[in-house]
């Protein structure tokens, strides 16, 4: 099928069911039931290519990059850089310069504290988060706070799990130095308006740190319509391996900022008396990296970019839609989240029933969800739940693991309730 034909709407439950067969961690039972996984937010599944092409790498092509005279390294170097423009036109980034490659969103969002935050913050500064973020969008920001004397101010949410945006123009102010903000949040679903907020931002002066961790695997992101200054995400949520993930920063900033980490390969010229530094984004990646990270995490994004963005982000939101609509038949839950522009993420409390009791009995019939605070306190003492149960949804999930996921939680209740 043509790539524009299948990206203009959404992936169809038949066309889902094909992709999973694409996945092999999917193709089990787990305790006598087939798995139903319904944890793609915590970590996603990886289709047979990634595997595949990690494996030839290691096989064929694996050496250190940049630096040997000879044949593979030449191989591992072509490969990782060549990830690394994959990475800019799956985001739209201007320069593939501007792409850093991380262990993950929280190391890219730590690194922009350590080196931005402690060049421009001092005491009094502001950083605007909201009160949505994962804890990997707060406590990088805690530490340069402590370290510089600058203070944290938060945007409320509401009943809905959406940001006040009307209260975010009376706290961006003159001391305001960063907002950072998740573009999907994880706990939640919700979609943040990131445009309006970067204008909001931009507007007062203040650069804007997007966390994409749960956007990238299912929205077009597109760096330069947004307009923020740095987003991050991970190659594992995005059917990619664990261990690698991006940093977009915009390239001035990243020139300017000073290293994160010293060693090698980040520089241009050592001595004891004075060190020189690489441009970016050598400069940000010192030490061998992760080198077939890159080259998995290149096949991942050409698998999602295949079936197409827009056509996932209709599947899954689908799939929320009709999950939603049962799961409101059951008495005694409540969904925590339901905002109007939703991503394929689920959250809710069953009254009298303890979330861990509820990941428990639906594992037992071999639905895999994740229970807990999600990484994101803030989120549980806003709603004033210790946990909540969250199914997440990937582009390998069908209405019929949804059926399953419904009948387990009947299930619960006939335990429990
Ligand atoms: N931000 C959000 C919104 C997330 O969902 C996650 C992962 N749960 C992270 C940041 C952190 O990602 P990682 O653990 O891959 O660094």
């Amino acid at each position: 099928m043509a790539e524009e034909e299948i990206a203009s709407r959404a992936v169809t439950d038949a066309e889902a069911t094909r992709f999973q067969r694409d996945f092999p961690c999917l193709q089990q039972e787990a305790h006598g039931s087939p798995l139903v996984y319904l944890d793609s937010a915590a970590t996603s599944q990886k289709p047979q290519p990634v595997i595949d092409t990690i494996k030839r790498f290691y096989e064929t092509s694996y050496s250190n990059v940049h630096r040997g005279a000879h044949l593979l390294s030449e191989r591992a170097t072509d490969a990782y850089e060549g990830a690394r423009s994959r990475v800019a036109r799956y985001i739209n980034a201007a320069d593939s310069r501007e792409i850093v490659f991380v262990r993950g969103a929280t190391e890219a969002i730590n690194l922009v504290a350590a080196s931005y935050g402690r060049a421009n913050f001092g005491p009094g500064d502001e950083i605007l988060l909201t009160e949505m973020e994962h804890h990997s969008n707060i406590v990088p920001w805690q530490l340069v706070a402590e370290q510089t004397g600058a203070e944290l101010k938060v945007v409320p949410i509401t009943d809905d799990g959406e940001l006040m945006m009307e209260r975010v123009d009376e706290l961006l102010g003159e001391r305001t130095k960063m907002v950072g903000v998740a573009h999907v949040s994880n706990a939640l679903g919700t979609v943040n308006p990131l445009k309006v907020l970067v204008e909001k931002a931009h507007a007062n002066g203040t650069p804007v740190m997007v966390d994409g961790c749960q956007a990238a695997p299912r929205l077009a992101v597109d760096v330069q319509e947004l307009g923020c200054d740095f987003y991050a995400f991970s190659g594992h949520k995005l059917y990619g391996p664990s261990g690698i993930g991006v940093l977009y920063g915009r390239q001035d900033l990243l020139e300017a900022m000073p290293p994160y980490q010293g060693g090698g390969e980040m520089i241009r010229r050592v001595t004891f008396d004075h060190t020189t530094y690489a441009g970016a984004p050598a400069k940000f990646e010192a030490g061998t990296p992760n080198i077939a990270g890159p080259v998995g995490l290149h096949v991942a994004m050409d698998y999602v970019a295949d079936i197409g963005l827009e056509a996932i982000f209709a599947h899954e939101r689908d799939l929320l839609d009709y999950a939603t609509e049962a799961i409101q038949q059951i008495d005694g839950v409540r969904l925590i989240g339901t905002a109007d522009d939703k991503a394929g993420i689920l959250s809710f409390v069953f009254e009298g029933v303890h979330p861990h009791d509820i990941g428990t009995i639906l594992d037992n019939q071999g639905i895999a969800v994740r229970t807990g605070h999600h990484c994101a306190q803030p989120v549980m003492d806003r709603f004033q739940v210790s946990a909540t149960t969250r199914a997440s949804f990937g582009l390998y999930n069908t209405r019929e693991d949804v059926d399953a996921f419904i009948k387990g939680l009947h299930e619960v209740k006939a335990i429990l309730g």
